[in-house]
């Protein structure tokens, strides 16, 4: 096959001045993994980083073919150095950058898919070294971005990252990767409808920066990848690589705008809380589920809540009580109050993160009457995009993802507080924003949480 990916490698996909340059030079689909990598080495030597099934899965096998063609290269298991299971977070990243640092000539080579990629990037961008991506499995879209995904402080959030200059993967691998995890690369994929009505709602309404190519370049993929869903439960070479390429297109509108907006809005910030909670969950931690499942249960819950709202014509909106009950930063900590098992460094951080959204947006009364002001115009723009979503909407049932709050593992309450409470995660305006503002969450959460 032909990624559509390869045109905007190493290039400029934009002139507006805003958007940047794809830091990624080279994608190498091909079963010959061993050679493709040899050519990236060019005679440095190799740090092949990755956990016990990722190296099982090609690293092991492809770092000896390296050594028998005369290549230096060495492999870790990350999980043996931390002693214990793999996480993007802090610790991890100080172990991988200790690890790299005792290579210094070495080229880092992350062997894996979401978390073995976010630690190493977070890891060799710290020490401003380049690096490539050897992909396991079309499971997420963070291969390609210029970001990492990383638990700080106990607080997920994500933080700048050089991507790869490279990346390669095997077919037969990505075919073959767990049938879980190209289930969550294609729910991580089906958010792009709501991501950027976000996005663009965020533009429309606090006039933040918004550019359509970034926005669009993604969508052919995404299109072409709904196209072949149906075809991944079959371990087919050709469906897992067209949900691939979209997956590193994704990435890469996201580097190039410079934000994750373009993939990223208030599905990922339920996904984020779900996340962020699991260790303090009500009746003991929890593992939670995967990235993707976790948004695309929330890319649903934000689907219904644009057709909730987008259906409300100006005058069937009570501006008063939205003025009434839209959040003050006084008024967060009782919203949060709801969480009775949010632990103190949660809450601090959430709170920061709303005061700097509010004090952006202005007060209550300021905002409502912003979004009054704008809202045929907001409804018009963003129908498309609703539209778009609620086609994508009908893929996943096909494919037997994850639909509830059981599916995913956690309580009906703790989904019920990811939807309340989400949008107080980062300084991000979306869509849980909106529904906040007109004082709606609260009496639409039945008709858009599910059931
Ligand atoms: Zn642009
Ligand atoms: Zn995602």
């Amino acid at each position: 096959m032909d990624p559509s990916t390869f045109r905007y490698l190493g290039s400029t996909p934009c002139s507006c001045g805003r958007c940047r340059r794809v830091v990624t030079e080279r994608i190498h689909l091909h079963e010959e993994l061993a050679s493709r990598l040899h050519g990236e080495l060019d005679g440095k030597a190799g740090l092949l980083l990755g956990d016990p099934r990722t190296l099982e899965a090609c690293g092991l096998a492809v770092a000896e073919q390296l050594r028998q063609a005369g290549d230096r290269v060495q492999t870790v298991d990350l999980e043996q150095e931390l002693d214990g299971e793999l996480h993007a977070d802090d610790h991890a990243i100080d172990v991988a950058v200790e690890t790299l640092s005792a290579h210094p000539e070495a080229l880092p080579v992350a062997v894996g898919s979401g978390t073995v990629n976010d630690v190493v990037k977070a890891a060799a961008h710290q020490l401003e070294r380049p690096y490539v991506a050897v992909a396991t499995a079309p499971s997420m879209n963070g291969y390609t971005s210029a970001i990492a995904a990383i638990t700080r402080e106990g607080l997920k959030g994500t933080w700048p990252s050089t991507p790869p200059v490279a990346v390669l993967a095997d077919p037969e691998v990505l075919a073959h990767s767990p049938r879980r995890l190209q289930i969550s690369g294609l729910a991580d994929l089906l958010s792009k409808p709501v991501s950027s009505a976000d996005w663009k709602m965020g533009h429309l309404l606090w006039d933040e920066p918004y550019c359509p190519v970034p926005a669009e370049m993604a969508g052919r993929a995404v299109d072409r990848a709904v196209s072949v869903a149906s075809r991944l439960p079959d371990e087919d070479p050709e469906a897992s690589e067209v949900l691939f390429d979209a997956l590193l297109l994704s990435g890469i509108s996201m580097a190039v705008a410079g934000t994750s907006s373009p993939a990223s809005g208030g599905e990922h910030l339920i996904s984020h809380y779900l996340d962020m909670t699991a260790h303090c969950a009500p009746g003991g931690p929890r593992k939670p589920a995967l990235h993707g499942e976790q948004v695309g249960v929330g890319t649903a819950i934000s689907t219904r809540l644009y057709r909730a709202l987008l259906a409300r014509g100006q005058d069937e909106i009570d501006w008063g009580r939205a003025a009434a009950e839209a959040p003050s930063i006084e008024a967060v900590p009782e919203w949060l109050d709801q969480a009775e098992y949010l632990p103190g460094v949660l809450r601090q951080q959430f709170m920061h993160q709303s005061r700097k959204k509010l004090e952006r947006l202005g007060s209550p009364s300021e905002r409502v009457g912003r979004i009054r002001q704008r809202w045929e115009e907001l409804r018009d723009t963003l129908e498309p995009s609703l539209r778009d979503a609620e086609r994508y909407g009908e893929v996943l049932p096909v494919v037997d993802a994850p639909a509830s709050a059981a599916d995913l593992g956690v309580k009906p309450r703790e989904l019920s507080l990811a939807y309340r409470l989400g949008r107080f995660v980062r300084d991000r305006y979306t869509i849980l924003d909106l529904a906040g503002d007109l004082g709606l969450i609260l009496e639409l959460e039945d008709e858009v949480l599910p059931g």
